[in-house]
């Protein structure tokens, strides 16, 4: 297949005018690690300063509107990003710390992962495992853990866009399955969200968590998120009782009492200068519409492979990421031996900045608003001109 040209691509694509609302970096490298860090929205220096303004015009009054406000901007990362009605999504605290509420809230006697897992997903199943003596079953890849959930009650821990290959499951019909099977999911959307278009409510997840500074482009550290579904909100509970998640918080009471839906989620203080800067990142992605950013993000990770296979891979490189626009996500993976050297010789001579990932995987993640296609075609160039080591 030849590869179609870019700059018509460019012409032709409805969402063109998003790129002004990021900024440039000055660096003349090629930004294509959108999936690590996605870059700064213009209007986030805009939402941070607001927040300054008001810190300072406020002093604590503004907890009256900053109590409610991580889950005012969940709400609206619900309905833009993860197909959820409003009162089921928290932003708080780190993807991490999401993780071991959600787990913990179902109190698993058996876990279940995939060894190719996210690593801190992996250490944190590890880490609940030795202090409650669940059992860790850890399997090859996302089929099998479906098919080890049969065999026990099990809780389950998955990407639903795999970090390193870029493979997206099939998030309703592994759900179901891992539910027929008198087991739970807890599904990680942290290279899913902004990413490609999720119907949680309709798919019947129960518990998902996911970042906010990969396809959000809410800033490093920015607050995660919890997804927890309406119809699951009274019989879960989370283990991390925290003054936050507590009904009538400052009545200061003796035992934890918690709050209706999901705010029993939240823990301590939260970051709400983070969660300003995930409003921001968030707002760009409600303007611009989840379908159409995916038509775009599709059409850009395609011509990244097309271009792969026309001068990457005659190089020794191999395309990992699956080969079905509708099993993947937003960036592309291709391998080769000495891959890390090569990641790291873009970056040092500001050609492109792609991400390595062990053991061999060069990264490609186009983050679909600030991206252009001549800038996956420049960047694919880049690659295939490096002169050898
Ligand atoms: C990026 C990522 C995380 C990040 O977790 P933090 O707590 O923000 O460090 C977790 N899981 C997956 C699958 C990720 O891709």
């Amino acid at each position: 297949m030849t590869a179609p040209d870019p700059a018509a691509l460019d012409a032709a694509d409805p969402l063109r005018r998003f790129a002004a609302s990021f900024e440039r970096s000055a660096a003349a490298a090629v930004f294509a690690d959108g999936n690590s860090l996605g870059p700064p929205p213009v209007a986030a220096r805009e939402y941070a300063i607001a927040l300054l303004d008001e810190w300072r015009a406020q002093l604590t009054a503004g907890w009256e509107r900053w109590l409610d406000y991580p889950l005012e901007v969940g709400d609206r990362l619900g309905a833009a990003c993860l197909g959820a009605a409003p009162g089921q999504v928290a932003v708080c605290d780190s993807t991490s710390v999401n993780l071991v509420k959600a787990v913990g809230a179902l109190v698993p006697r058996r876990l279940v992962v995939a060894a190719d897992e996210f690593p801190t997903d992996r250490y944190l199943l590890q880490g609940i495992a030795h202090q409650t003596g669940a059992e860790l079953v850890t399997v090859a890849d996302a089929g099998a853990v479906v098919n080890a959930c049969a065999v026990a009650p099990s809780v389950a821990v998955l990407s639903a866009v795999h970090y390193r290959s870029g493979a997206w499951c099939d998030v309703a019909e592994m759900t179901a399955a891992v539910h027929d099977s008198g087991s739970e999911i807890v599904w990680d959307l942290s290279h899913a969200v902004g990413a490609v278009p999720l119907r949680l409510d309709d798919w019947g997840v129960r518990l998902a968590v996911g970042c906010t500074y990969k396809y959000l482009n809410s800033g490093p550290g920015a607050p995660a998120f919890v997804y927890v579904a309406r119809d699951a909100q009274a019989s879960v509970r989370q283990p991390l009782w925290g003054w936050f998640g507590q009904r009538d918080q400052f009545e200061m009471g003796e035992r934890y009492d918690p709050a209706d839906g999901v705010r029993a989620w939240l823990i301590g203080t939260p970051n709400i200068l983070g969660t300003a800067l995930v409003d921001a990142g968030v707002a760009l992605v409600a303007e611009a519409g989840i379908e159409a950013i995916r038509a775009k993000s599709e059409r850009l990770v395609a011509l990244a492979e097309t271009l792969a296979d026309e001068w990457l891979v005659p190089q020794g490189w191999r395309v990992v990421t699956p080969r079905d626009p509708q099993r993947r996500g937003g960036h592309l993976a291709v391998a080769r031996d000495d891959a890390r050297e090569v990641c790291a010789a873009l970056i040092a001579r500001d050609l492109v900045v792609p991400d390595f990932r062990a053991p061999d995987v060069l990264r490609l993640g186009f983050s679909p608003l600030p991206t252009s296609f001549a800038d996956v075609a420049e960047a694919l160039r880049r690659i295939r001109d490096l002169p050898p080591a």
